[in-house]
Order: C-alpha cells, then structure tokens, then sequence
C-alpha cells in the first residue's frame, strides 16, 4: 500500500478504503455466566463478587484428585431456554468432554465443556442496524466451567507475583458461537447487543460486559470483493464494551487489508484490544481443536434432555424481545423508536405495561401512545436524573396519564405530579388535590388572564407589532405563569394569537 509518508498527507488520504476492495468476514463466539445459585459442578456459591479470594471454593472447584463432579441442573436449563429463544435445536442426548490444557488457572488440567454434542445447535437471531434488519446464525450454544483468575500483582518489597483466585473457578459458563454470517462491525456490535437484551430478558444472565458476565471475542478475516473463500482470521480478545466490539474490528480490518496490500501472509492469531491505545496486539499464535485432545468425560454420564423437560421450558419462556417490540409497533401502535426505547430498557418496558395493566382494570382509557410518551419522555427523563433507580406507581402514572389526556390537569402540572410522586411517593390523586391543580379550560377565565398580561407587557406586544413572531412564545410563559401552569396550552395560544392579530384592536392598555 502506498502511503504518503512524511509527505503531509494524512495516511489513507485520497486512497480508497480498505471495505471498497475487501469484504470482512466475521464470526462471534460469546462466553456468558450463567445466573445460578451454585457453580457448575460443586455447590459452592457464585455470589463471590466483592469477596476475598479463594473463600468460594471447595475441593471439586480446586480440582484436587480424587473429586466427582455433579450437574447443576439450573445451568443446563439456562442453556436450553436459551436454545428455544434461539430457535435452535436439541438433541435428546448429549455429553460432556474434557477440553485438556495446562495453565495456572486451570487446576485440573482440563476444563469439562462440550465439543461435538452441545446442547444446542442451528439457532439464529436477528437485530435491527442502520442498513435494517440483519439475522446470523447461530452454530452452537455449549456448557462449560469458568477458569479461576489470576491476579497480576506487586509486593510491597516490590517482587511482582502472579496470585490464583479460585472464586470464579467452575461457574457456568454458557458458549454461543455464531456461524461466520456477520459483514461489519456495525453488525457485530448490534448482534451482540441483542444478545444481551435476549440473556437478560429470558433471565439466564446478568450480561453485564464491564464485569466480565458477558465476554465476546470477534474472529475476523477479510476476502477480496466478488470472491468465495475466506481469508485465514485473527481472534480478537478483551474487549469489554460494545463500542470496544466495533472500534476493534474496524482496526482489524484495516491492519489486515494493509497487510494483504503488502502482499504479507497473515498469522491465523489470537489478538488483543487494547482500548487506550485502540489497537489489536498479538497476544498468541491460535491452537486448533485437535491441540485439545477432546475426549468425552468419563466422570459424567451423557446428559438425557427429555422432551418434556424441554416442552416445560420452552413454555416458560417470557415474551422475547423482538416478539414484544413487533406487539408494540403492531397491536399498540407505538412507533417502531417508542417500542425499541421501552423494548431495550427493562424498567420501563415494566412500567409501560403495568400502567396499562392498571388502567384496565380502572376505566380502561388510556392510549398507549400517550403512555409510551409519558414513559420514554418524563419517566426517562427523572430517572436517568436521580442516582439509583426510582419508583413510580402504575396506578399513578395512569391516574396522571388520564387526568392529562381527559383535560382535567394541564400537561406541565401532569410532569409536576410525576416528579412530586417520584420524589415523595405521594399518590397523584393526593398530589393534584393538595396541589388544586386543575385545568383552566374556561375561555373567559383565560381572557381574563390573557388581558392582564397583554397590559403588564408592553415591550412584548410591540416586538410582536413589528414581526417578532417569537414574541407569543415569551407571552403564553407569562399566562402559563400567572395561572401556575394550569392553563390548556393550545386555549391559550389561540386566544393570544386572536388579540394580537386583530388590526387596530387595542391590547396593552
Ligand atoms: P475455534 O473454536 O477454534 O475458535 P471455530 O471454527 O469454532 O474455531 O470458529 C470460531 C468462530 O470463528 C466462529 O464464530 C466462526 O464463525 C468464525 N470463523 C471461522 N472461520 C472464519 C473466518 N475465516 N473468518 C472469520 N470468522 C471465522
Ligand atoms: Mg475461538
Ligand atoms: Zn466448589
């Protein structure tokens, strides 16, 4: 590739991007833990984040001789269910295998996973990007055990030391490996964002990427445009955000195309990111699955899945995401950005049908558009100000909901209430009573207060007299004011609108 170095010219400038002549190719394998009470194979407690290493462990865990494994049946459950969102397939029986490497936090020297039998197999999913809707899918959803972790450390003499905490040591840990469909890394990012929306929604994970419950690896090759075979790929690792996810595979693809330029044969490699220095760095060359000498795990019998086991899962399952968001767009008629807000934010999507819960079974009134805006706008709004989570009643957002929509309350009382509740947990009928809102929809009452700001504000009523048109808008302030925003704001306007244009009428005294 020629770059003009050293010339001035920013490199790449005025050259085509590497994607106008190679195409990516992209797979992604995602490691997830399992939400579970009890690790995979012995009972002691995942509940180990925050807790002194090495006090979450047992001698199953540690892997000393002479131990046997037992099933969490939870775990496998998780799988499966995940498996039926997926839309994948299950066969009756499976197994487990020992996967056989040496590292220091791998005690036994093998770690119990499964390699040609997984739970699940031939999934798919599919997500929304700004190119519209893209499906991948998915090879296999697999069980396996977490490793320890190791701490890099400094003594306070100053010796570096490498420390084994066995806390995390077999957890559940759940594998989804994508067939290698994904074109960008726009894609990559989304699907996994989707992802994690499904793991969270159908209850098998937290997902939570920054604490390492949700970790996804990016296999990236390119090929040039127009040709079938793919290039050989690099793994990448480590990246801990989603926006890591696209950032990495952007530079992959650059790194990689430079290099096929150069007319360099690429390593099929283990990468990192590293998101300060936004780049990949090698971290090892790749194994290949033969380098595990896979054998299946005489410790445990193969694993039976019986068809009403997966029957009773299967009807377990809540509704899925992009099941809720098409109810949303379809049945509610909620606009496709209101059903993707409330589908991606759990709270709200449970206060949004709550609300509506409850006002079924009040009158029955209220439309769901004016509930999604109440909950994508204001209640979002509150929220993403205070702390923590905050609290809202359905029957109280109803109640407001209702009042506003009937005319009984302006709008701009309606937000007070919801923020007076939010704050003190007051009930909105409470509040607009103790508060004597109402809304002031009478015209002669709103001539009234009309005339009396007309007069108090000469300067603005000349504005508008020599075509400042933004003058109305300081003006309805002014009666919203005088009326403690209690005024129907369209009555208002109107009202406003009719004095000041009348031609030689008198207004401002
Ligand atoms: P391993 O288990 O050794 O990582 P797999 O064959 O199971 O290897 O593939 C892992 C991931 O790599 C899958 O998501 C797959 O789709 C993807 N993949 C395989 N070949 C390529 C390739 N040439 N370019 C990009 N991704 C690939
Ligand atoms: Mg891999
Ligand atoms: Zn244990």
């Amino acid at each position: 590739m020629t770059t003009a170095r050293g010339a001035g010219v920013a490199p790449g400038a005025g050259s085509t991007s590497a994607l106008d002549r190679y195409e990516a190719v992209i797979g992604i394998e995602v490691h997830c833990q399992l939400r579970t009470a009890s690790k995979m194979f012995c009972g002691c407690s995942t509940d180990y984040d925050g807790a002194p290493p090495n006090s979450h462990v047992c001698p199953v865990c540690l892997g000393l001789p002479g131990t046997l494994p037992t099933i969490n049946r939870r775990a496998v459950e998780h799988v499966l269910a995940t498996g039926a969102a997926i839309g994948g397939t299950t066969p009756e029986a499976t197994r487990w295998d020992r996967k056989n490497y040496f590292y220091p936090d791998l005690p036994k020297g093998y770690q119990i996973s499964q390699f040609d039998l997984p739970l699940v197999s031939a999934g798919s999913l599919t997500f929304d990007t700004s190119d519209g809707p893209a499906t991948v899918q998915i090879r296999r959803a697999h069980l396996e055990e977490d490793t320890a972790k190791l701490v890099h450390a400094t003594t306070t003499e100053g010796r570096r030391v490498s420390l084994v905490d066995f806390n995390r040591s077999g957890a559940p840990l759940m594998e989804i490996v994508t067939e290698p469909d994904l074109r960008t890394g726009e894609q990559a990012r989304r699907y996994a964002e989707e992802l994690q929306l499904l793991l969270r929604s159908i209850g098998v994970s937290d997902a939570d990427m920054e604490r390492g419950q949700l970790r996804v690896e990016a296999n990236v090759s390119l090929r040039p445009r127009g040709t079938e075979p793919f290039g050989i790929r690099t793994e990448v690792k480590n990246m801990n955000s989603f926006r890591a996810v696209e950032r990495a595979i952007a530079f992959e693809v650059e790194r990689q195309a430079r290099a096929l330029d150069a007319g360099e044969t690429l390593a099929q490699e283990t990468r990192g990111w590293s998101d300060d220095r936004g780049e990949t760095y090698v971290m090892r060359s790749k194994e290949d699955s033969h380098d595990y000498r896979y054998f299946p795990e005489p410790d445990l019998p193969p694993l039976r899945v019986e068809p009403a086991w997966l029957a009773e899962i299967r009807r377990r399952l809540p509704e899925l995401p992009a099941a809720r968001r098409a109810r949303y767009r379809e049945a509610l008629g909620l606009s496709a950005y209101d059903a993707e807000v409330l589908v991606s934010d759990p709270d709200a999507a449970t206060l949004f049908e709550a609300t509506l819960a409850a006002d079924a079974r009040l009158d029955a009134t209220l439309d769901a558009k004016a509930v999604a805006n109440w909950v994508t706008g204001e209640y979002l709004r509150l929220r993403n100000a205070a702390e923590g989570p905050i609290s809202v009643g359905p029957g109280d957002l109803a109640h407001i909901v209702g009042q506003v929509a009937g005319g009984t309350i302006s709008g701009a009382n309606g937000k007070d209430v919801l923020a007076e509740h939010v704050a003190t947990g007051r009930p909105a009928g409470e509040i607009i009573a103790a508060r004597g809102f109402h809304q002031i929809s009478d015209a002669s009452e709103i001539d009234r207060v009309v005339d009396e700001v007309l007069a108090a504000n000469p300067a603005a009523v000349a504005d508008y007299a020599a075509g400042k048109a933004q003058a109305v808008g300081f003006l309805v302030g002014q009666v919203m004011k005088a009326t403690r925003g209690q005024a129907r704001a369209e009555l208002v306007q109107s009202t406003l609108r009719a004095r000041l244009d009348v031609p030689g009428d008198k207004v401002g005294g």
